[in-house]
């Protein structure tokens, strides 16, 4: 049987056999730990506690009261060292909690599991998911609460779980899913209480067959009718939001509208096990699977690891490195961000840390386009990249914005495929940045 899919797309190197088979482990940091005001998309945190307050793993230390936001909590016990700035994995200074950890790693003893979770109003759970600081750990970090709120709960026919992991080299979501499957079903099913005329269906690419088979016996054992389970052909970027709604809901899905236009609801699959831990076992999010791979590694790995840990400390936690690498990238290899220094966080987004040997890094030259064509045929959102790239060079962004430059979702794919390695996600990038920043002030924002 054909798998459901997408149009558009390419087919990288999965490059995921290093820690495929690298079962979690828990790494606890011994050094200070940096906590970013900044990690969700919305409205900026701001810091609640000042330099000498002490603190407890789960406690509130940066927040703010907007909407669309979500705290940060503390993932160790200590003092706090500093408040300021500090470098981010996003290159740039920013506003952080510095906390000295005291390594008694104390519990915020207030976390404790939902009363009567199974049996009371399901909309208790949005003040808790939102508490948590629960947001999008695919790498978005939309605060959750706001996702599980839209206008009309009952237009949700769709409860999407996105466990395609389509990314090169991680392997965070799919060791979750073959290590921890009960809490990511009963994490949806509690979520499918808020929504009762959806069905749930979680998305996994095929190449991931000991997740499909944990997964699929995890939902028989639950009696879990209401949930599916589909396995996916494995393309990138499979597990973009609009191209998962595509493939699993057979919909077309027009540029414009938002998820629950069409009836969707799509969470990742680490967020759904999150939920569950925030609910019925009362732990706030403070704590992320992060993959550690690359050629440049010595010791690849999957570490459960405390948000804020520095990402130098991870990496000697591996080994350090085989050789010197030529680049290291928070993320994966075709969303990811370059990192400028390892003196920066683990953050909610971090799904990996890759470091890569000159030889895998493919660092080429840029020529000039030579007009092939093929950007615009691996572009999944239909856009026509080495148009947008022209017009972001020549700074109009009112015809980057009028040829669809704000839809790009940055997915990496014009990019891979482009024989004149033009530099075309980033000027994307970019662009977004600059028209977003451009109509902000035009709406005297
Ligand atoms: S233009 Fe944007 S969405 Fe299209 S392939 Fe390039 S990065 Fe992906
Ligand atoms: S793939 Fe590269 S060279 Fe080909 S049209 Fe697009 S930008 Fe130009």
């Amino acid at each position: 049987m054909r798998l459901p899919s997408f149009c558009g797309g390419i087919h990288p190197p999965q490059n995921k056999e290093l820690t495929v088979n690298k079962e979690i482990e828990n790494y606890l940091p011994t050094g200070e730990l940096v906590f970013p005001m900044a990690q969700n998309i919305g409205a900026l945190n701001e810091p609640v506690v000042k330099k000498g307050d002490t603190v407890l793993v789960g406690q509130k230390i940066g927040n703010n009261n907007a909407f669309v936001s979500a705290p940060i909590l503390s993932s160790v016990s200590g003092t706090v060292k500093d408040v300021g700035m500090r470098l981010t994995s996003c290159g740039m200074l920013e506003t952080c909690v510095v906390i000295e950890n005291d390594e008694k790693y104390e519990k915020d003893l207030s976390w404790i599991p939902l009363p009567n979770y199974e049996n009371n109003d399901p909309k208790e759970y949005i003040a808790r998911i939102r508490e948590a600081g629960i947001v999008g750990y695919g790498g978005a970090t939309f605060p959750t609460a706001v996702k599980l709120t839209p206008p009309d709960p009952k237009c949700i026919k769709w409860l999407i779980v996105n466990a395609a992991e389509c990314e090169p080299y991680l392997n965070c979501d799919n060791r979750l899913m073959i290590e921890e499957p009960g809490k990511i079903v009963k994490g949806l099913k509690l979520l499918m209480r808020l929504f009762p005329e959806a069905v749930g269906v979680i998305g996994i690419e095929s190449n991931k067959p000991e997740a499909i088979a944990v997964m699929k016996e995890e939902l028989k054992k639950q009696n879990a009718f209401k949930i599916s389970l589909q396995p996916l052909v494995v393309k990138y970027p499979q597990g973009a939001e609009k191209m998962l709604i595509e493939a699993l809901t057979k919909q077309e899905y027009v540029m414009t509208a938002l998820p629950a236009d069409v009836g969707c609801l799509v969470l990742n699959v680490r967020t759904v096990h999150q939920i569950y831990e925030a609910i019925a076992e009362g732990l706030p999010s403070t704590t992320r699977v992060v993959t550690v791979t690359g050629d440049a590694i010595v010791n690849p790995k999957n570490i459960r690891v405390p948000l804020g840990t520095s990402v130098r400390e991870l990496i000697e936690f591996c080994g350090g490195f085989k050789e010197e690498p030529a680049k290291i990238i928070s993320g994966g290899p075709m969303m990811g961000i370059t990192l400028r220094s390892m003196e920066v966080p683990v953050v909610k987004g971090t799904s990996g840390i890759l470091a890569l040997t000159k030889k895998s890094a493919h660092l080429k030259e840029e020529f000039a386009c030579i007009r092939c064509g093929r950007c615009v045929e691996a572009c999944p959102m239909g856009l026509l990249p080495n148009t947008l790239n022209k017009v972001v060079l020549l700074r109009d962004y009112v015809a980057f914005e009028e040829t669809g430059g704000l839809n790009c979702i940055e997915c990496g794919s014009c990019s891979y495929v482009c024989p004149a390695n033009r530099h075309l996600t980033q000027t994307f990038r970019d662009g977004k940045v600059t028209v977003m920043a451009i109509n902000r002030k035009a709406a005297g924002k």
